[in-house]
């Protein structure tokens, strides 16, 4: 009996240590994953590029095709990228300062749009996401090349406001886009 245990109870013991050993390295394991997916978020945040949302590209597609119907841009096959940000991070994307700013594009990265905006199922959204559109299209489009930066912007604004309201009053609805032309005053 005596031999039975001294043989039974060290190789319980070292059953017990290899579990405790591949539990541990388990772990950290885990632990090293964890802390490599957080640094990649952060990177995330700080360049404010989380990877561009497809779940909108039927919209988008039928948006181009609208825009197409209301004005003479042609739209490309290619689809802006479009990125759904939380309303913090989009202000500090686009504003100096604190904003209201609900949707932006910014030319040569894509559309930026609130979290909170639901352009597939809200018509004001959709919208605002037509908005946007149009100044994907407008990009290096040869009608602006011959403004003043200032004039160029504040004629991009218009046309934008204009054909989201030309899309409001086709879908019936009685919402329309206000510019406030204060801060394209293009004569200061
Ligand atoms: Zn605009």
């Amino acid at each position: 009996m005596r031999s039975v245990v001294g043989d039974t109870i060290p190789a319980r013991l070292s059953l017990v240590l290899i579990c405790l050993v591949l539990a541990c390295l388990v772990l950290i394991w885990a632990a090293v994953l964890a802390t490599t997916a957080a640094f990649c978020a952060q990177d995330q945040v700080a360049s404010g590029t989380t990877a561009p949302t497809q779940q909108l590209d039927p919209t988008i597609r039928a948006l181009l095709h609208t825009i197409e119907t209301l004005s003479d841009y042609h739209a490309p096959e290619a689809l802006p990228r479009v990125y759904r940000l939380p309303q913090l991070q989009l202000e500090a994307k686009v504003c100096d300062e604190p904003c209201n700013v609900s949707a932006a594009y910014v030319p040569r990265e894509g559309i930026y749009l609130a979290e909170s905006l639901d352009p597939a199922n809200d018509l004001s959204d959709r919208a605002a996401l037509l908005h946007e559109l149009v100044h994907y299209l407008q990009q290096g489009h040869p009608k602006f090349a011959h403004m003043t930066p200032c004039a160029r912007e504040r004629a991009k604004e218009e046309e934008a406001y204009a054909i989201q309201n030309a899309y409001l009053a086709e879908i019936g609805s009685q919402e329309r886009a206000v510019f406030y032309d204060s801060e394209f005053d293009c004569a200061r």
